[in-house]
C-alpha cells in the first residue's frame, strides 16, 4: 500500500456539486484518493481527525488588492503579509490586480508585482489593467497571456487615473476573446458619479458621511447595462466585480438568458453591512467605491445569491489604516477606498449567505472557492478531487467567533466587522498539501516561489450549478 504524506478522516467533504463523507488522501501537495469511510485507512506520516468536521476546498479570492496604491496612499501589506491573512481565513489562492498608474506600463507592472508574488504564502493570480493604453491593445493582451495572465480589469470611472473609453474596453473584448481570456470590470458610470460628486461638493457634502450621495446605484446600473452591450457586440464572455443591488444582478441574469456569458461578484461587505455606518461616528472607516447601500438594497442582494444568482464571492480587499481612512475624510475623492476583508471573507459570507439566508453549503462553496477558479483559469484549484492540488479548509460549521481587529492578520488596525459574531473559522487549513494554520497557529510554509499560470477559461454555463 502506498504510504501518503497527509491522510484526512471522519469528515464530511463539500463540494459544489456534492457533499459527501470521505477521506482524503494526500502526497506532494495533490490530493491523490478520495476513500470511502469504511475502507482501510492507508498509511502515512501524517493524519488529522476530522470527526463532526466539514471540509471545504481551499478558497479563491477572486478580488484582492495587496498593496494597492490609491493616489498619494498605499495600502499597508505586501504578498507575505495580504498571503497568511488570507490563509488564516480559509483562503489559499489569492487574485491580485496589476493597476498601472498614470504614464506606467501595464505589461511591466504586471510583471513586477508577479516577482514580488513569489514572496507569498498562499497561491497567487493575477489580472492585468489596461487603461488608455500607447500600444496597440492586442499586443498587451497578448504580453499578459505570455505571462499566465487572461483576465484583464477594466474600469468605467475614475477618469484621468484607470478609466477605459469604450473603444478599449471593446478591444480588450476582442482580444481576450483569442485565447480564452475575459475582461473584470468595475461598472460605474462616470458622468452619473462626477455629476453626483459636483452637486454635493457645490453643498459642501464631500465628507465620508455623504458618501452613498456621491455614488449613487443608478451609476453602477448604467454601466453594467452599457458594458452587457458591448460584451454582447464584441460576442465576449464578461466578469463584473462587486455588484450590490439586485437589480444590477438581475441585469446580469438577464443578459445570460440573452445568451452573453456574463457574470456576478458579491462582496461580504455589501451582504452584511449597511449604509447606515456612514451615520456612525467613523463613517470613513466605511468608504468602498461602490458604498454600502441600504438595508433594503442589501436584503435584495441576499436574495439574489440565495437563489444562484450570484457566481462569485469576492473580498475586494484593501488595507487601509484608520488614520489613512482618516486623513481626508471631509473629502471623499481624496480618500483611500476600500475595505479590508481578505481574511474575513469566509466568514462574513458563509454567516450573512449560509445561516442567516438559508443558502446551500454546496452553492456556498461553489461561489467561495469553485467558481472563482474556473472563472479565473485555474484548473487544479476549487475542487476537492483527485488530481486536484490539496488546498482544504478544515472548520465546525456549530461554532462561531467574535471578529476583532486583534484577533486578525492582516496589515491594519481595524476591521469593518469588530464585535461581530460569524460562523464559519477555519481551524485547519491546508495548503498544497501542507498544513498552514492549525487553531492560532501559523506554520509558515515559506515562499510560494512563482504565480500560478491561467488557463483557458470555460464559460459556458452558470459556474455552481
Ligand atoms: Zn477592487
Amino acid at each position: 500500500m502506498e504510504k501518503y504524506d497527509l491522510v484526512i478522516h471522519g469528515g464530511v467533504v463539500v463540494n459544489s456539486d456534492k457533499t459527501v463523507a470521505m477521506n482524503i488522501a494526500i502526497s506532494n501537495g495533490i490530493i491523490r484518493e478520495l476513500l470511502h469511510p469504511e475502507v482501510l485507512l492507508p498509511p502515512s506520516d501524517r493524519s488529522i481527525d476530522a470527526a463532526g468536521r466539514m471540509i471545504f476546498p481551499g478558497g479563491v479570492d477572486p478580488h484582492c488588492h495587496v498593496g494597492q496604491r490609491l493616489g498619494t496612499y498605499a495600502g499597508l501589506d505586501d504578498y507575505q503579509s495580504a498571503s497568511t491573512a488570507a490563509l488564516f481565513g480559509g483562503t489559499t489562492t489569492i487574485v491580485d490586480f496589476a493597476i498601472p498608474q498614470p504614464d506606467e506600463n501595464p505589461v511591466a507592472v504586471l510583471r513586477d508585482r508577479q516577482a514580488l508574488a513569489a514572496n507569498a504564502r498562499s497561491s497567487v493570480a493575477f489580472h492585468g489593467c489596461i487603461v488608455e493604453p500607447e500600444s496597440p491593445v492586442s499586443k498587451l493582451v497578448a504580453q499578459m497571456v505570455e505571462l499566465g495572465v487572461r483576465t484583464v480589469k477594466l474600469f468605467t470611472t475614475y477618469r484621468g487615473e484607470v478609466m477605459a473609453s469604450k473603444q478599449t474596453i471593446l478591444d480588450v473584448m476582442r482580444s481576450l476573446k483569442q485565447y480564452g481570456g475575459m475582461p473584470y470590470v468595475h461598472a460605474e458610470a462616470n458622468h452619473f458619479v462626477e455629476d453626483s460628486q459636483h452637486k454635493m461638493r457645490e453643498l459642501s457634502k464631500l465628507d465620508a458621511a455623504s458618501m452613498p450621495q456621491t455614488r449613487p446605484a443608478i451609476a453602477e446600473l448604467a454601466a453594467v447595462s452599457e458594458t452587457i452591450d458591448l460584451a454582447r457586440y464584441a460576442d465576449s464572455p464578461v466578469y463584473f466585480v462587486h455588484q450590490t443591488t439586485g437589480e444590477a444582478v438581475d441585469l446580469v441574469s438577464a443578459a445570460r438568458d440573452h445568451g452573453v456569458a456574463a457574470h456576478s461578484e458579491v462582496c461580504p461587505h455589501y451582504l452584511s453591512l449597511t449604509d447606515e455606518k456612514y451615520s456612525d461616528v467613523h463613517p470613513e472607516r466605511f468608504v468602498c467605491c461602490p458604498p454600502l447601500r441600504d438595508s433594503a438594497t442589501v436584503e435584495e442582494l441576499n436574495a439574489r445569491a440565495v437563489i444562484g444568482k450570484i457566481d462569485t464571492i469576492g473580498s475586494d480587499h484593501c488595507c487601509f489604516s484608520t488614520g489613512q481612512k482618516a486623513e481626508s475624510a471631509h473629502d471623499v475623492t481624496q480618500m483611500p477606498n476600500g475595505l479590508p476583508g481578505v481574511e474575513t471573507r469566509l466568514p462574513v459570507a458563509f454567516t450573512t449567505l449560509v445561516v442567516d439566508h438559508g443558502m446551500s453549503i454546496n452553492d456556498f462553496v461553489g461561489a467561495f472557492s469553485t467558481a472563482p477558479a474556473r472563472l479565473n483559469g485555474l484548473e487544479n484549484k476549487g475542487h476537492i478531487g483527485v488530481g486536484f492540488d490539496a488546498d482544504l479548509v478544515i472548520l465546525d460549521d456549530s461554532s462561531t467567533r467574535t471578529a476583532t481587529s486583534e484577533a486578525l492578520h492582516m496589515a491594519t488596525d481595524y476591521t469593518p466587522y469588530e464585535g461581530r459574531n460569524f460562523h464559519g473559522w477555519p481551524e485547519v487549513v491546508i495548503c498544497h498539501g501542507k498544513v498552514v494554520i492549525e487553531g492560532d497557529e501559523f506554520i509558515d510554509p515559506g515562499p510560494v516561489g512563482s504565480t500560478l499560470q491561467a488557463q483557458a477559461i470555460h464559460v459556458t454555463s452558470r459556474s455552481h450549478s
